[in-house]
């Protein structure tokens, strides 16, 4: 008998939200430029924009606040953050930043020199950007079935191996700094890399003695589907799962503001101290003194306790458990959406959803502007806008994946308002056909997903 999900905790306090009408949001999607990011957060009814910073914070956490000792230089609050990373993940030093995208930043400049090559299962728009500003190129070696949404392929984390070694021979072993290796694969709709094709990847690197670093965002989701679907695993606690899949690496950038189950914080974890020594340097130049990097003591109290709330069991499975919910009520109702679902999202197929638009027209971005305009959900789009353009060509990168992403914040909202999201993408889904594409009005040069304006064709 397949055990309910249910929730491993009951609400204490609880945030109105507001309701608008179709004329308003009429109004409110067309001021934001039919960008989603655009919106303001009062007019929405249900977010599901993102994951990041939008978990809801424990009676503990906040208790962990009032313990915040905001002294400029070694806060209590960081030894214990220090400490927690430690015990969970292994990592040996531990230099705070503001989020992910600042240890990005940092580990990047520190590892990348001019005309490197970073490959990676799969690019994430932050990690990709700080590679590149660093002198580097992003290689994709991703396995093939994560390029395709319709595969069932449980571990579409996993790097294509054969490529990755292809790639190595062709440039060189001191061309390549490091492999990027993220647990979970956002872009991908929030797949896992199996500990087998990870332990594969290790001996790889070693035998041409290259860096793993770890993008570690989602690392206890992505250790619970190793749980459920790989084989030896099943009697392994998540936390035990997570610690050997950091002990496969060398270093990690984390955004606490996912897993973590904070609004803010992140860290550049290093197992290797010459390069800990360059980045407790460098942080103090571009976040703040290395006993806090960015973050305020509290935030670090914060942080420590989420991190320990973040790797039980009961957690986890009562996480992706919801987001399951809703994939599963969305595929019964016929909506394509990437399978297997995701573990923080379900990432709906805008090109199947809505073939009639041409790719450079944005079915994905419209179609998250219909949800909105639908019921006031916010989804996000992950597909051509994301994609950014080619830095020789100047053209767009057209990739194969066309989404939406629902993402799902962790211990936030309940089984009935998912019921509610699913009613409205079937509605929308219902009159597809009338919905037409977008051109794009106004284009920022760097991720320009976050501010793009368009208009309805
Ligand atoms: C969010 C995210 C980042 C960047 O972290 P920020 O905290 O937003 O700066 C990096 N990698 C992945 C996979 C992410 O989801």
């Amino acid at each position: 008998m397949k055990k309910s999900w249910a929730e491993p905790y009951k609400i204490k306090m609880v945030e109105p939200l507001y309701m608008t009408n179709y004329d308003e949001r009429k109004k409110f999607i067309e001021d934001a430029g039919y960008n989603t990011f655009l919106l303001k957060s009062k007019d929405v009814y249900i977010d599901l924009l993102t994951d990041s910073g939008t978990s809801a914070m424990s009676d503990r956490q906040w208790a962990g606040l009032m313990l915040g000792d905001e002294a400029y230089a070694g806060s209590e609050n960081f030894f214990h953050l220090e400490e927690t990373i430690q015990k969970y993940y292994g990592y040996k030093y531990v230099v705070p930043t503001h989020q992910g995208r600042g240890a990005e930043h940092l580990i990047s400049q520190i590892l990348i020199k001019d005309g490197d090559y970073v490959p990676g299962n799969m690019y994430f728009t932050t990690t990709r950007l700080h590679q590149e500003l660093a002198g580097g190129t992003f290689v994709d070696v991703i396995t093939p079935e994560a390029h395709d949404a319709e595969s069932e392929f449980k571990f579409k984390g996993n790097f294509d191996l054969e490529k990755l070694e292809q790639l190595i021979i062709e440039k060189g072993a001191n061309r390549i700094p490091y492999i990027s290796m993220a647990t979970t694969v956002n872009m991908a709709g929030g797949q896992p890399i199996s500990l087998g094709n990870l332990k594969a990847l290790r001996a790889l690197t070693n035998k041409y003695g290259i860096k793993i670093i770890h993008d570690m965002t989602r690392v206890a989701e992505n250790a619970y589907r190793i749980q459920q679907y790989e084989e030896g695993f099943e009697h392994k606690s998540v936390a035990e799962i997570v610690f050997e899949i950091c002990s496969l690496t060398d270093g990690a950038t984390m955004s606490s503001k996912k897993d973590a189950l904070v609004s803010i914080g992140g860290f550049l974890a290093l197992n290797d101290y010459e390069d800990f020594e360059e980045a407790r340097n460098l942080v103090v130049v571009y976040e703040g003194l290395h006993t806090y990097g960015g973050m305020a003591g509290r935030d670090m109290e914060a942080l420590a306790i989420g991190i320990t709330e973040s790797v039980q069991d009961n957690h986890i499975r009562a996480r992706v458990g919801q987001v399951e919910y809703l994939g599963e009520k969305l595929l019964n109702a016929g909506i394509p959406i990437v399978k297997p679902i995701g573990t923080h999202g379900i990432f709906i197929d805008a090109k199947k959803f809505l073939p009639h638009i041409a790719q450079d027209k944005f079915p994905a971005q419209t179609l998250a502007a219909e949800l909105y305009l639908d019921s006031g959900v916010r989804a996000m789009e992950r597909g051509i806008v994301s994609a950014g353009r080619n830095k020789e060509t100047g053209d767009h990168n057209y990739p194969e994946l066309e989404l939406v992403r629902l993402t799902i914040p962790r211990r936030v909202y309940t089984q009935a308002h998912m019921d509610v999201v699913a009613e409205s993408v079937i509605s929308v889904f219902n009159r597809r056909t009338e919905i037409k594409g977008m051109e794009m009005t106004y284009e920022p040069t760097y991720l320009r997903f976050f501010q793009a304006k368009f208009k309805k064709l």
